[in-house]
């Protein structure tokens, strides 16, 4: 369920800024690791942020697409829990892209949530505990967290995008991604620069 491809206007960031600014639910899946997607339902954080997880069927409908199962009525208290969950993980994040020192508090929230991810055997391979209910959903996403810092934390980044801080994991080994989006984000950053060359003086 990780690689579905989003709704159009989810692959513009910027361009669905506007439209979420005015309650439109959009959810990407372009950071390249669905934990990192998690952290980037809060939206704009370069501007105060834009909370996208308002209900909990936002929760539901967010976890559907990532672990696959469609039938978790989460609850007000496992809204609060994604959250609370989610900003550890984003200073963690913060701290692996160099932009923050570790917060042992956040730290300690995450390690936390990873006790109830246990790894099972399930008579013919080890596999994660089902991630039945929102409680085990958010449980595996805390154990993903830690594998993505432990293992992948010089590739998280924040995009360069003049109006974005979406965070994400930069997996590519020729070029080093730097925007969230090449269409959105990397384009935006290119036109932005030649207009500023245009106007330098000596230049046009
Ligand atoms: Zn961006």
């Amino acid at each position: 369920m990780r690689d579905r491809i989003p709704p159009l206007p989810s692959r513009d960031p910027p361009a669905a800024n506007a439209a979420i600014e005015q309650g439109a639910q959009y959810f990407l899946w372009i950071a390249g690791d669905p934990v990192v997607d998690f952290v980037n339902t809060v939206r704009l954080r370069h501007r105060g942020g834009v909370e996208l997880l308002r209900v909990p069927a936002d929760l539901d409908a967010w976890l559907a697409t990532t672990f696959g199962t469609t039938s978790r009525r989460s609850t007000q208290g496992d809204l609060a829990t994604a959250r609370s969950l989610r900003e550890a993980v984003d200073l963690c994040l913060l701290a692996a892209a160099g932009h923050a020192t570790v917060v042992p508090n956040a730290l300690a929230h995450l390690n936390q949530h990873m006790e109830q991810a246990p790894l099972v055997w399930n008579g013919e391979c080890f596999t994660r505990a089902p991630a039945a209910t929102a409680a085990q959903a958010l449980s595996r996403l805390a154990a993903d967290a830690a594998t993505l810092l432990e293992h992948r934390a010089h590739h998280i980044r924040l995009c360069d995008g003049p109006d974005c801080s979406l965070r994400l994991v930069d997996a590519s080994r020729a070029r080093p991604r730097r925007w969230c989006s090449m269409a959105a984000c990397g384009n935006r950053t290119k036109a932005h620069r030649r207009r500023g060359r245009a106007t330098q003086p000596g230049t046009g």
